[in-house]
């Protein structure tokens, strides 16, 4: 599927960094499983022996999951420092180092922003969009606005859809009201709105299978293109009764961990449709080979988050279905994704995730406000003084203890001093401020 590219350098993998940031969202996200008001975000810098960098960005849903990922993000640089960036083969040597604690939750999600970072290196070294280099080109996608929408009263989310539905020909409603007469209200307050708008609702897995079914059955008469997680993700036992039973299609596939468990799912006959993630899928890597499960299998596959990437990667989905839009990122965006009549259009150029150099990601932490700032700069102030502190320590007990085993103590010491004042050390001192 990927495109030999002859003069494109081989790439080596020499330095990753990642930066925390929390970005408010434009639009709140209330689903049935909680509300999010400010996005988590992990930006992510590979560099390469031959000065290639490339990027990513993970959603950590948590802001407690944005330093933790960076940590292990440090783990990987240690294991892959000096390999050919070659992401195939780098996935597979993290999942074999990474067996015992398992690469699910943050381990996968660090794994994926590496890997996604190692594509859009390789695309910047071939000079040319990800869509052409995993086999296909930059096309347009149909789109559909997946923010905000959440919990709310009826009259406020039918507001709210008529501003998002602007450019777009689909929105995506969140429902899980506590009961079905709230859901319906919802729902008819949108539909009576935008009656032309094609509609999508997500329950966030928030129903039992038989709640599922009596909500369906409702759902059946309102011409719903489908019916997203309506239950426990991973009950694909429940998941396939409800496909069976229920005319409005079930999408699931966001919480699919690797293609393995996409699989599994098709294999139960859980879903009408499906959509992974991006950096639950296992990155670009694990992306290409959920799309030709789904061609095998003859399932529409769309996608979830992450739409700089995915408008790239549906484009070299055989049968790539919806482009989830939302705009979580694109204040730390030099180049947002752009939609055209209803579709999202990926950039002809590298990189493909649009992210950053360092200025931009600097104003992104200040969209945060001035608090950050100032922990931020707190953290490197004391972080200095201490330093400076124990080294006229140290230069004391040097005058004062000139015996040869001090000496040893001493240069062990000063070493771990040295990794105080590394750029990853300074790195996690950025990360510390944004938690
Ligand atoms: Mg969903």
């Amino acid at each position: 599927m990927i495109n030999p590219v002859p003069n494109a350098p081989r790439l080596t993998v020499r330095d990753l960094r990642a930066v925390a940031v929390e970005v408010p969202m434009t639009y709140a996200l209330g689903t049935s499983r909680g509300a999010i008001t400010k996005a988590p975000l992990l930006l992510i810098d590979l560099a390469t022996e031959e000065g290639i960098a490339g990027r990513s960005y993970l959603f950590c849903y948590l802001r407690a999951a944005a330093p933790a990922i960076a940590k292990i993000l440090e783990e990987v640089l240690r294991l892959t420092k000096g390999d050919a960036v070659a992401p195939v083969d780098l996935w597979a040597k993290l999942a074999q180092r990474f067996a015992l604690i398992g690469v699910q939750g943050i381990v996968r999600m660090a794994m994926a922003g590496f890997d996604v970072a190692c594509w859009d290196a390789l695309a910047i070294a071939a000079d040319m969009p990800l869509a052409r280099l995993v086999g296909s080109r930059p096309k347009p996608i149909p789109a559909y606005n997946s923010c905000g929408l959440g919990l709310m009263a009826p009259d406020a989310v039918a507001d709210e859809a008529e501003k998002l539905a602007q450019g777009f020909r689909a929105v995506k409603l969140r429902l899980g009201y506590p009961t079905l007469k709230q859901d319906l209200a919802a729902l008819h307050a949108v539909r009576r709105r935008l009656p032309d708008v094609t509609i999508m609702v997500d329950y966030n897995q928030a129903l039992t299978v038989a709640e599922a079914l009596e909500r369906g059955h409702a759902l059946d008469q309102e011409d719903i293109y489908w019916l997203e997680e309506p239950i426990r993700h991973d009950d694909y036992v429940g998941a396939a009764s409800l496909a069976r039973a229920l005319k409005t299609p079930i999408q699931i596939g966001e919480n699919f961990s690797e293609p393995a468990a996409m699989a599994a799912a098709l294999a139960a006959g859980a879903a009408d449709y499906v959509m992974p993630d991006l950096e639950r899928i296992g990155g670009v890597t694990g992306w290409l080979t959920a799309a030709a499960l789904a061609h095998a299998h003859g399932i529409e596959m769309s996608s979830h988050l992450f739409p700089e990437v995915s408008a790239h990667l549906l484009a070299a989905t055989p049968t790539a279905h919806w482009l989830e839009w939302v705009d979580w990122a694109e204040t730390v965006l030099e180049a947002p994704l752009q939609s055209v009549d209803g579709c999202a259009l990926a950039g002809d150029r590298p990189p493909a995730t649009g992210l950053p150099g360092t200025r931009r990601r600097s104003r992104a932490i200040a969209c945060d406000g001035g608090y950050w700032h100032f922990v931020y700069f707190s953290v490197v102030i004391g972080r200095t003084a201490l330093i400076s502190a124990n080294g006229v320590w140290r230069i004391l007990q040097g005058t004062f203890c000139s015996r040869p085993k001090r000496r040893a103590t001493r240069t062990v010491r000063c070493r771990r001093m040295m990794s105080l004042t590394s750029p990853a050390t300074r790195s996690n001192a950025r990360l510390a401020s944004t938690t």
